[in-house]
């Protein structure tokens, strides 16, 4: 049976671990060639080990780029490197899926926030996704085919503590979606995806005072209750421990390819639930 992502050309920026190799991990398994971004040198021989891995699991072409998003040099190196790889004989060359997914949090009360953290939080949360899309722009499909999703985070909209730079970094995506989804309407359709707290090293790199803050919201959601004999006893201990436990990486992924499926089509302008149901729209 055809995958239903076949032969499709997606780019995940920092598709290198976290959310995003999980994103380029589902886009393979549906038959999607992929681009995976990352920006340090340190990831390198993840996100080669990474794409050689997808490569060989799912048949498919995976290439990895580094290349600083929050630049305008880094995000037109990711798309002519991907032109490089990907152009047909005939020059030919579309994308079909682009994931803005590379995003940096770093949190601090009113009084902590310093000019350069809110400087980068800005350049690669905001000005990352937008340098990217108008690279890729004269490349997207014709056919309202294409795909862009942001990833935002429910940052956006509850006001946690510590979160003055970073949620508004992700309100500043959502609001970019939409005028995206306008603007790109002939080519793709545009949506956002919000996480709640997600595994990995940007959760557990949360002070006290966030996951004090973020306590009521995490017993309120209701498939962060861990399951015993389903989750492993680490985490149901930690979710005993903080109310709830974090998606796995592969939640989110889920959620991102189900809207980069065809079906999807006539879904744009959205922020898409992805976070447990912490936020219920
Ligand atoms: P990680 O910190 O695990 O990974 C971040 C990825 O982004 C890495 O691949 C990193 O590359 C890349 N990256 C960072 N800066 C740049 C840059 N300037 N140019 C290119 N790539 C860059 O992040 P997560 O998987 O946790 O988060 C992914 C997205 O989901 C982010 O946008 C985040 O805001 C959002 N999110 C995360 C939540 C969470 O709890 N984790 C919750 C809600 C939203 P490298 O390996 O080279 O450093």
């Amino acid at each position: 049976m055809a995958r239903s992502l076949e032969g499709k050309l997606g780019i995940v920026t920092g598709g290198s671990r976290g959310i995003g190799a999980a994103i380029a991990e589902n886009l393979a398994s549906k038959g999607c060639n992929v681009v995976i971004n990352y920006t340090s040198a340190s990831s390198t021989e993840l996100a080669a080990s990474l794409a050689a891995q997808l490569s060989s699991a799912h048949n498919v072409r995976v290439v990895p780029v580094q290349a600083d998003v929050g630049t305008p040099a880094g995000a037109a190196t990711l798309i002519s490197a991907a032109k490089e790889s990907f152009a047909g004989a005939d020059s030919r060359f579309q994308i079909d899926i682009l994931i803005n997914n590379a995003g940096i949090a770093i949190n601090g009360t009113i009084s902590q926030v310093k000019v350069e953290d809110f400087e980068a939080s800005y350049r690669v949360n905001v000005l990352g996704p937008l340098l990217v899309v108008q690279a890729a722009q004269p490349y997207l499909p014709t056919d309202r085919s294409g795909r862009i999703i942001n990833l935002s985070s429910v940052s956006s909209s509850t006001g946690f503590v510590t979160q003055s730079v970073y949620g508004g970094t992700k309100a500043a995506v959502e609001a970019m979606t939409r005028s995206w989804a306008r603007e790109l309407a002939a080519n793709a359709t545009v949506n956002s995806v919000n996480p709640g707290p997600v595994e990995g090293p940007m959760y557990a790199a949360n002070p006290p005072e966030f996951m004090e803050g973020i306590a009521g919201w995490v017993l309120h959601t209701p498939l962060m209750k861990a399951r015993e004999g389903i989750d492993s006893p680490e985490v149901v201990k930690d979710a005993k421990e903080s109310g709830g436990r974090p998606a796995y990486t592969k939640e989110v992924a889920g959620i991102v390819g189900m809207l980069c499926g065809e079906e999807a089509g006539w879904c744009t302008g959205q922020v898409v639930s992805a976070n447990g149901g912490m936020i219920m729209q």
